[in-house]
């Protein structure tokens, strides 16, 4: 079975009743990359969230599944702790929560069986963030507040590097990182992401496709993936423009 299927997913915002998600189809599994490519506005933040269960959004029609389990019915939480992980386009500032508390009680929460001691977690969450290029005391900070641009990636790289989630949706996880950052934060992913892991990578630009190459890429426009290949697809995408996809399809963007 796949990690991760979509099945003709349709959705709106509550309250707007506009349809985003027209018809979404992708399968994802084990230890593939996926990078979803797409003009602005064409909504794959939405998608996101949509996998995520975020109440803001109305499945209408469709299914996800995950592991072959459809997880429509499932709350947030109960998706995270199936396995999905989304990191956000746009992070979240909580203040009040510091960062090394929040890593441990997303960990305690996602890995209740696990019996880990939390001298052993403490210990890999230092690890990790040395790895970013981070000094210890961001760990002390409240989460994302005040954070950089780059440190908001970062933060996010280094919760998928701790909870070790079987399905990673990263939404432009590159979008605002100078050259060392983007190098910085690609080589984490690649170096915290298991084989096993499935990652759904969620992008403008082909750069970051230099360092973290995809298995598939998808052109995503107007809600739905409208042509799939492999990664010079991106390239050619980066070179010509979504135009050469208009021209194909003979659609209107
Ligand atoms: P992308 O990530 O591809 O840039 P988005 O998913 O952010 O696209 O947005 C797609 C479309 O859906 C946009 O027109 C946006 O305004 C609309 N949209 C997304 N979320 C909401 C929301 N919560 N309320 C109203 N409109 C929304
Ligand atoms: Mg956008
Ligand atoms: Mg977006």
């Amino acid at each position: 079975t796949a990690l991760l299927e979509i099945r003709d997913l349709r959705a709106e915002v509550i309250g707007e009743g506009v349809e985003i998600l027209k018809g979404v189809n992708l399968i994802i599994n084990k230890g593939e990359t996926h990078a979803l490519m797409g003009p602005n506005g064409s909504g794959k933040s939405t998608l996101a969230h949509v996998i995520m269960g975020n109440p803001k959004y109305r499945v209408t029609s469709g299914d996800i599944l995950f592991e072959g389990q459809s997880i429509l019915n499932l709350s947030t939480d109960e998706r995270a702790r199936l396995g999905l992980f989304l990191s956000f386009q746009i992070p979240e500032e909580i203040e009040g929560i510091k960062m090394r508390q929040f890593l441990i009680n997303s960990y305690r929460n996602i890995h209740s069986k696990d019996e880990r001691t939390l001298l052993d977690l403490n210990k890999s969450i230092s690890e990790l963030t040395q790895k970013l290029d981070l000094n210890q005391d961001f760990l002390e900070r409240y989460i994302n507040t005040g954070f950089s641009g780059g440190e908001k990636k970062k933060s996010e790289i280094l919760q998928m590097g701790f909870l070790k989630p079987k399905l990673c949706i990263l939404d432009e996880i590159d979008s605002g990182l100078d050259i060392d950052a983007l190098r910085i934060v690609s080589e984490s992913l690649n170096s915290f992401r298991t084989e096993e892991m499935g990652i759904l990578l969620i992008t403008h630009y082909q750069r970051i496709l230099n360092y973290v190459v995809p298995d598939f890429v998808h052109v995503y426009i107007d809600g739905r993936i409208v042509m799939t290949g492999k990664k010079e697809l991106a390239e050619e995408i980066e070179e010509m423009g979504y135009s050469i996809i208009e021209r194909e399809l003979g659609i209107n963007i």
